[in-house]
């Protein structure tokens, strides 16, 4: 089974080829104009996606040595995501499977951000997570506590009435005067910080529930006091924001996390999406999966954020398992899980 998988839900154009549940290629072009706006320009975003999507193709299909002619399938990103960017790797999928005669599988983004633990590879094969397992999705528009019990039945335990976690740290660092994207920035300077200087409750919520929307203004706020008395107040204490803010959420994430692997009786507990690049959340999910003697499921950095490659995977389950009737349909920004 050959299947190409394509990705353009926000701003990153990828292609990829999955070979048998073989990742043979995955490229991913990302988009530098959103840098100096602070955040993603959706019409920028399209425009770059139209640009990037046939050289993108192009190549995942030469890294893998494959033709057109022999895709079984083509998976696209049907959504959640942006109108225009979806549009741009929606309609080329549509074309070309038309074109080609091959059928559409369309495929949702954060089902596929979860399936990405399935991706194998040519070099070494990769432990997968066993169902039932609980996945912890964290990425630039979502926060979710996904009990997984099947590649098609998941259930969403609990998510974010406002901002996610991703969006938290982009917004945060926005506030600080960093560049966009903030999240991998604070991830560093994090590094250098006492996690302890300054302090930001999180809001507590019910059940498996999250809220960031706080984190910001309480932000906010300490930076404009901290400000009046010490105009360098920020460049000289940004490493102890970043560590403190970094640290407020991971906690506000893997309490919840813990409280629903309890709940649940489940020992298989899996790391998705944009966020779970962080290296203090992957420290402290594996120190907490020893404590509880979870199994925990780590992505590689190039499955954390957005790729086709766990596109084409989720494409893949659903042609083996005949889950798909090979029709296109145009995108929908906002796609239930
Ligand atoms: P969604 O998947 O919800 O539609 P998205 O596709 O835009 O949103 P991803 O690409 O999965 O999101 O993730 C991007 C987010 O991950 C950004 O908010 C970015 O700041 C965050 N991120 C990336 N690396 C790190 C890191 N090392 N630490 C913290 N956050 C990070
Ligand atoms: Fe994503």
């Amino acid at each position: 089974v050959v299947i190409l998988g394509i990705e353009s839900s926000c701003d990153d154009t990828s292609a990829a080829v999955i070979v048998d549940g073989v990742e043979m290629s995955n490229v991913v072009a990302g988009q530098k104009v959103h840098e100096a706006y602070g955040g993603v320009v959706p019409e920028l975003a399209s425009r770059a996606h139209q640009k990037h999507i046939i050289p993108v193709v192009d190549q995942a299909l030469n890294q893998a040595g494959v033709e057109l002619s022999q895709l079984s399938a083509i998976g696209y990103t049907r959504g959640p995501g942006l109108m225009g960017s979806l549009l741009v790797g929606g309609s080329f999928t549509n074309g070309l499977s038309l074109a080609l005669k091959k059928p559409v599988i369309e495929v949702n983004h954060m089902r596929a951000h979860i399936l990405a633990h399935f991706i194998q590879n040519l070099e070494k094969s990769r432990q997968t997570p066993e169902f039932p397992f609980l996945c912890l999705t964290v990425s630039g528009g979502h926060t979710q506590i996904v009990l997984v019990k099947d590649y098609f039945e998941m259930e969403v335990l609990g998510e974010t009435k406002d901002d996610a976690a991703g969006e938290a740290f982009d917004k945060v660092a926005k506030l600080m005067g960093l560049p966009y994207p903030g999240g991998p920035v604070i991830d560093q300077l994090a590094k250098e910080g006492d996690p302890d200087k300054f302090r930001f409750p999180v809001a507590d919520m019910p059940d498996f529930e999250f809220s960031f929307s706080g984190l910001k203004t309480n932000v906010l706020y300490k930076l404009q006091k901290g400000s009046q008395s010490d105009p360098d107040f920020v460049a000289k204490n940004k490493a102890h924001i970043a560590a403190g803010v970094q640290k407020a959420i991971i906690k506000a994430l893997l309490q919840k996390l813990e409280r629903a692997a309890k709940k649940h009786g489940i020992k298989d507990i899996a790391l998705a999406g944009g966020v779970s690049a962080n290296s203090e959340l992957r420290e402290s999910l594996t120190e907490l999966g020893k404590k509880n003697n979870w199994n925990t499921f780590i992505p590689p950095f190039a499955y954390c954020t957005d790729n086709a490659a766990m596109i084409g995977i989720t494409a893949y389950y659903s042609f083996l398992e005949k889950n798909y009737d090979g029709q296109y349909r145009p995108p929908k920004a906002r796609m239930k899980m």
